[in-house]
């Protein structure tokens, strides 16, 4: 395996020549959070160990000023045109792909990820913004509805922003997870509370930046800074919606506390997603798939591939090829297009990882590649690895390792390759490779899991963002992307307005007589195939 020792400069249109972000844009950054009541903590850049900032943290009182401040800028927000509201996030479009430079900078720096993975999230918010700016308008206006009398109930369906929403996102895709779930939300009405990771705030915080350059009123959209476990719960006992990305454990806690309140809530969770290499696979393509799929953000990526079955008439060239694939690979998280594949984020995450693969080390996996941290290039880098033999008794054969790590199992038959796809209590994502399209089609469909891909990792369902994106099971309940993805930000109103004749006897009639009618109209109107 080559590496790349984290260089002091890029090589792409970079705005910052170096390691550290430059110091005034830090402080800008911090200061727009709602935060200082309560003490900073110091966040330190993953790929080389040195500080980025000594981050302010929200108090109660902050907290309670962020939602005074919201109810406020909400109603006049809501108040606005939709073409004014999606007006803003097309300007948004354009100026996060024209500045891009130095929100891949501050992604790199916070999260250790390779640019290329932090370019996947510059364009995911961008395609994201462009969808809802175009689809917004038809998805949210109002519809007119079949009435209970015909032409005498006339009924409209009209849909009224939740209020105030919170999106509580993790650290791994800090961009994509704060901004792209803030857009719908924002253009159906509301006004949002956002508590990124500390690890990842700034990115968070330039996102929030950027909208209001874009056009966005001040209050419509603040951060909030805490770790969850501090301010989670106040965040939840003061939204009207809440949107949660991370863990499957916090998903769980953070639903009951949703419940308690019969607010409404999305939660995207973990995953422990099958990559199925069919008999007709084309390897090449095979390989180079599971590379993106398996390792992009050193696999800290909710979509990530961390199980892969290969038919056994295809097993042996896929797997010499993986590993010719992986080989190459290029480790480093310099600011510039050179690497492959980042650094993991946090101390945990390399604890974590090593701790799956000496497990499965110590129970007889056969380490193909990879199995070790890199030190000498960062304190968190751990190489691409590649596990075979891995069974049952394994801790990654069954949990998820949100790492860089993937185990390659033979199969005889696509039966047995769905069986053990499915053997799993997560379902967010799956990917087939195979040269049968159609084939592809029909073993998706009895895959457990909320996306799968053909002949892809993950982005092409991902990066479709028309269509929904969420998990079955474990992975969580609700959905980003396309009508629901934004649906789930309104309240549907139902106003019913009855002409003529009350829905009731006429005067004089008696009840008797009254359901007779009514008897004949239903009867009528069954006939008719009135819906
Ligand atoms: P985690 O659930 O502990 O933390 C994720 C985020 O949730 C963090 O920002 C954290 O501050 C916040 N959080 C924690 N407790 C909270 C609470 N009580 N209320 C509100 N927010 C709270 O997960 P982690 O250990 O940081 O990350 C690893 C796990 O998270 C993996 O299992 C992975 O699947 C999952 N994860 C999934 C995604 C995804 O995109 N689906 C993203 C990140 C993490």
């Amino acid at each position: 395996m080559t590496t790349v020792i984290p260089q002091p400069t890029g090589t792409d249109s970079s705005t910052s020549s170096e390691r550290a972000l430059p110091a005034e844009l830090v402080k800008r950054l911090a200061a727009r959070a709602v935060a200082g009541g309560a003490p900073s903590v110091e966040v330190a850049a993953p790929a080389t160990g040195s500080k980025i900032v000594d981050l302010p943290q929200s108090s109660i009182e902050d907290i309670d000023k962020a939602f005074a401040t919201a109810r406020i800028a909400q109603r006049e927000w809501a108040a606005r045109p939709i073409s004014e509201r999606t007006a803003i996030f097309k300007r948004f479009h354009d100026l996060i792909l024209s500045e891009q430079s130095e929100i891949l900078d501050i992604l790199q720096i916070e999260t250790g990820k390779a640019r290329t993975h932090a370019f996947d999230e510059v364009g995911d918010v961008a395609i994201n913004a462009r969808y809802y700016a175009n689809a917004s308008k038809s998805l949210l206006e109002s519809r007119g509805r079949n009435g209970l009398l015909l032409f005498l109930t006339q009924v409209n369906e009209i849909k009224r922003p939740k209020g105030v929403v919170t999106i509580i996102s993790p650290w791994n895709y800090p961009l994509a997870l704060s901004a792209s779930d803030a857009i719908p939300a924002l253009i159906a009405g509301n006004a949002v509370i956002s508590r990124p990771d500390n690890q990842t705030a700034l990115t968070a915080l330039w996102a929030n930046e950027l909208a209001e350059r874009a056009g966005l009123p001040a209050g419509v959209w603040q951060v909030v800074l805490g770790r969850g476990s501090n301010i989670g719960g106040e965040l939840i006992s003061r939204a009207d919606y809440v949107d949660y990305t991370g863990s499957t454990a916090t998903g769980r806690h953070i639903a009951a506390q949703a419940a308690s309140r019969l607010i409404g809530y999305s939660l995207e969770l973990g995953g422990k997603n099958p990559m199925l290499v069919l008999a007709d696979a084309d390897i090449k393509k095979s390989a180079e798939g599971a590379i993106r799929a398996c390792f992009s953000s050193a696999g800290q990526l909710c979509e990530s591939m961390e199980r892969i079955y290969v038919h056994t008439e295809a097993y042996d060239a896929f797997v010499k090829a993986f590993l010719a694939e992986v080989a190459k690979m290029e480790l480093g998280a310099d600011l510039a297009y050179n690497s492959d594949m980042g650094s993991l984020t946090f101390d945990r995450q390399l604890t974590a990882v090593s701790a799956h693969v000496e497990d499965a080390r110590a129970k007889g996996a056969t380490v193909l590649a990879g199995g070790k941290a890199r030190p000498d290039l960062g304190p968190y880098f751990y190489e691409p690895t590649v596990l075979a033999d891995v069974t049952p008794e394994m801790s990654v054969y069954r949990d998820e390792t949100f790492g860089p790590v993937v185990s390659i199992y033979r199969v005889d038959s696509d039966d047995e390759a769905i069986e053990q796809a499915n053997d799993t209590s997560y379902g967010l994502n799956a990917c087939i490779f195979t040269r049968d399209t159609s084939r592809g089609r029909t073993i998706a469909a009895q895959l457990n899991s909320g996306a799968v891909n053909i002949n892809e990792g993950f982005i092409a369902a991902w990066g479709s963002v028309d269509a929904p994106s969420g998990g079955l099971g474990d992975s969580g309940t609700g959905r980003r992307h396309g009508s629901e993805g934004i649906l789930k930000y309104v309240d549907s109103q139902t106003i019913a307005a009855q002409h003529l004749l009350p829905v009731a006897p006429l005067p004089g009639m008696s009840d008797e007589t009254w359901a007779q009618t009514m008897t004949f109209a239903l009867r009528a109107m069954r006939f008719l195939g009135v819906k």
